[in-house]
């Protein structure tokens, strides 16, 4: 027969690992995890800081830098023309190098 203290354990658990206690809320997912499967810092999971935006890591990111191949979100993305992203950085070398007309004409 289950104890009835085991289900209450588990609740505590770190809703990520599922093994140490939850001791944090993230901010992005709100998932209360272990500090293990947190980033102090800024607040978050480690889930989250996966798909966090690999420029501003403030925002989830929404998909890949053509160019330098990092994840972006929203606000970091320059360029977006249906099937190609290309964030802020990149963009900004890119018309350097080549100029605007080589990328639309493409
Ligand atoms: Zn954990
Ligand atoms: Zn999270
Ligand atoms: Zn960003
Ligand atoms: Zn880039």
């Amino acid at each position: 027969m289950k104890k009835l203290t085991d289900g209450l354990r588990d609740f505590w658990k770190c809703e990520i690992c599922e093994e140490n206690s939850q001791l944090f809320v993230c901010k992005i997912c709100r998932r209360k995890v272990c500090l293990e499967d947190f980033v102090i810092t800024q607040g978050i999971c480690k889930v989250c800081e996966m798909s966090l935006c690999q420029i501003c890591r403030r925002n989830l990111s929404i998909g890949k830098c053509e160019n330098c191949g990092r994840i972006i979100c929203q606000s970091c993305t320059e360029y977006f023309d249906g099937a190609r992203r290309y964030c802020k950085e990149c963009w900004d070398s890119i018309l350097n190098q080549k100029g605007k007309r080589e990328i639309y004409l493409k």
